[in-house]
């Protein structure tokens, strides 16, 4: 599904963010990114969902070569991939239902078909007597399970999360950590960058490890 080929990207001349970076993630894996801070996580998000573009190397997304895309096929990639954020970046004066309704007008989705969809997925994520609510009336768990159910209306092939439990309590992390999981049984691919340790190790899933730009570690690859 998330195919890099010796990719380098830097964002300035002469330090790179990322640094021959090769890496398959086949369909329907779940996998976490770590490695301490500047190591390059973000950015090889970033590049999943081309918000940056490699220097060198060649990233192909459901095997779609990423550099061979014009500038209107980059939203039909991003319509296959979900993407979380530590920050939950919710539009806070719109309500949960507007905020999670966004993804599916974009995409063209009738009125009627929107409603149900969204009840449906907030239902999931036990919000549903949030629906009228604003994200700031909001504890941080559910903003961030209102930012999962936004990433996941459409079922995207792939589902991106950036320090997603960065500011939740242990049990808000379980229960994003469940969603993460329920979305990868139905057949979503993940990946999550993260430094929390016990998420990962409770977890047991891939961990690919970053350090100053390199992949140093894969627990998919026999060391
Ligand atoms: P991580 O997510 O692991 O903390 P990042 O991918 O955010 O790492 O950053 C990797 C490196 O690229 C760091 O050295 C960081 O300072 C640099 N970097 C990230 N974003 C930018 C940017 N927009 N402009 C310049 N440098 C950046
Ligand atoms: P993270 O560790 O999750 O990547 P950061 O705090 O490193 O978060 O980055 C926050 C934002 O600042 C990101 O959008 C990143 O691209 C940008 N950024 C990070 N490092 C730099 C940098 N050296 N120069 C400019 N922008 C940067």
């Amino acid at each position: 599904m998330i195919q890099f080929h010796n990719v380098c990207m830097s964002y300035q001349r002469d330090s790179a963010a990322l640094n021959d970076i090769t890496l398959k993630v086949p369909k329907g894996d779940f996998v976490f990114v770590t490695g301490p801070s500047g190591a390059g996580k973000s950015t090889l998000l970033k590049l999943v969902y081309a918000a940056v573009m490699p220097n060198r190397g060649q990233i192909l997304i459901d095997g779609q070569n990423i550099a061979r895309l014009t500038r209107s096929q980059i939203p039909l990639l991003r319509r296959s991939v979900g993407v979380v954020f530590q920050d939950f970046k919710l539009l806070p004066n719109r309500t949960v239902f507007e905020n999670v309704a966004i993804t599916l007008e974009v995409l063209g989705w009738g009125k009627k078909d929107i409603g149900k969809k969204v009840y449906h997925v907030l239902k999931l994520m036990g919000l549903e007597h949030k629906i009228a609510a604003t994200p700031l009336r909001l504890s941080g768990g559910e903003q961030q399970r209102v930012a999962l159910a936004r990433a996941l209306v459409n079922d995207p092939k792939i589902l991106l999360a950036d320090e997603p439990t960065g500011n939740l309590d242990d049990e808000n992390k379980e229960q994003i950590l469940s969603i993460f999981k329920e979305a990868n049984i139905r057949g979503t691919t993940v990946l999550v960058a993260t430094h929390d340790r016990r998420v990962i190790e409770n977890s047991h899933k891939r961990v690919v490890v970053l350090n100053r730009g390199q992949l140093v570690e894969d627990s998919n690859v026999a060391q």
